[in-house]
């Protein structure tokens, strides 16, 4: 469920026409409810009621300061994968012991910053970086609380570019070498360990594979404990898909996520954490653009309108499928038409759907990409100079520009001309 629905013809992002937006910031742009947002992360915090847990949202998702302060003052804690996003957290007000430092290659600068600032704990992805936190921790007097990501080889069933839990995958240390691997992080000083981290992939729609991975995580709790651990948290990390289409069947609720974490390892007495990042920022978002041309071409017709693929790039890197609806509500009856809808980029790849039907369009009319708030505008970039677009946060009636677009002079004078030229 969001808050981008039909009135009187018209889209709207809870209380505030689409339209009205458009023509304050300008097209193509990202809009987020704060309705939406507010409530993905509650239905997590509910699902895991009555046991001792933390959401963290997994910011890189969606991590404008805007949005981090808003889920921060609704009581998340951060999933942060860079040092830019821990210092983005801690920007936002969010206090270090809310945040979990994730990410298969952080450098003793991004360690060193962390452990200064204050952080919840490092989910470990390797020994060769545990050696590095111990390093950082001793150099500064403290002692760094540590989890280690297992990889337990489960098949998440997802896009490939977004599976993390099989073997063959870079993250975490295989789970059958666990043993050996607490055993060394017990032995450095510099580090305590308190948990164990596992996050198996994005866009789950099922629920076999956390309750494969979550299982393995049980029996590696009982065992790292029989071992002389003290194993009392556990991070099970994000990955619970969103419904990108109306028609296809919904992925679990988080409800029954909530629900399959307490079967799985409610026995255990751990600190649960989760670190959900699309299904808190996914639906909360649209792109909303404007069509600049229609075009014929052989045998189909071309909308081209002024997003594109830099700005937001699933379609073209997943091939991601989004609904696309007209800001102006078709009129019941309307004759559908199908389009390949594209990009001004000069990449066939700037396509972001084939032969979709939609009602007539004509150049000017807005459209709306549906569940693009996560993984949108950060993924974006400045290809073919073309500024980064605005992001606008509503709140009920109200909206604000989070992000302005930057002018051309900007993006042009970032460039330095070296003496010689
Ligand atoms: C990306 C990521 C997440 C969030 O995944 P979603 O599918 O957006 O919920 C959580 N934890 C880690 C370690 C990640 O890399």
């Amino acid at each position: 469920m969001d808050h981008f629905l039909y009135r009187d013809g018209a889209l709207f992002a809870e209380d505030v026409p689409v339209s009205e937006i458009a023509a304050a910031v300008g097209t193509p742009f990202y809009v987020y409810s704060t309705a939406t947002l507010l409530r993905h992360f509650q239905l997590f915090d509910d699902a895991l009621d009555g046991t001792d847990h933390l959401v963290c949202y997994a910011m890189k998702a969606a991590s404008n300061q805007a949005i981090l302060k808003t889920l921060a003052q609704a009581g998340a804690g951060m999933d942060v994968v860079s040092g830019g996003e821990y210092l983005r957290a801690k920007a936002a007000g969010v206090s270090g012991d809310k945040i979990v430092f994730s990410g298969v290659g952080k450098t003793a600068d991004e360690i060193r910053a962390a452990l200064t600032g204050g952080i919840r704990q490092f989910n470990v992805e390797s020994e060769p970086e545990m050696e590095v936190i111990n390093a950082v921790a001793l150099e500064l007097g403290t002692v760094a609380p540590i989890t280690v990501r297992v990889n337990p080889d489960v098949d998440a069933k997802t896009h490939a570019k977004i599976a993390t839990g099989k073997s063959e995958n870079k993250f975490g240390i295989p789970i059958a070498r666990a043993s050996e691997v607490y055993a060394h992080a017990a032995s450095l000083p510099g580090l305590e360990v308190i948990g164990i981290d596992v996050h198996i992939g994005s866009q789950l729609t099922e629920l076999e594979p956390f309750e494969l991975a979550y299982t393995k995580v049980a029996e590696l709790t009982e065992q790292l404990r029989a071992e002389g651990h003290n194993i009392r948290r556990l991070d099970l990390g994000g990955g619970l898909g969103i419904p990108y289409t109306r028609s296809n069947d919904a992925p679990p609720l988080p409800m029954e996520y909530g629900a399959l974490i307490k079967k799985t390892l409610g026995h255990l007495g751990c600190e649960i954490e989760i670190e959900p990042g699309r299904l808190i920022a996914g639906n909360a978002g649209l792109m909303v653009s404007k069509v600049i041309y229609v075009k014929s071409g052989e045998g189909r017709d071309f909308l081209i309108v002024d997003g594109a693929m830099n700005d937001l790039i699933r379609p073209a890197m997943y091939e991601a499928h989004h609904d696309i609806v007209a800001v102006q509500e078709p009129a019941a009856g309307v004759e559908q038409q199908a389009y390949d809808i594209v990009g001004p980029v000069c990449e066939s790849g700037d396509t972001f759907a084939k032969q979709r039907n939609m009602p007539p369009l004509k150049s000017g009319d807005l459209i709306a990409f549906r569940s693009a708030g996560a993984y949108g505008a950060v993924m974006a970039s400045e290809y073919n100079t073309r500024p980064l677009i605005p992001e606008v946060l509503v709140n009920g009636d109200q909206f604000a520009v989070i992000r302005e677009r930057p002018s051309f002079d900007e993006i042009i004078n970032r460039d330095t001309i070296p003496s010689w030229l």
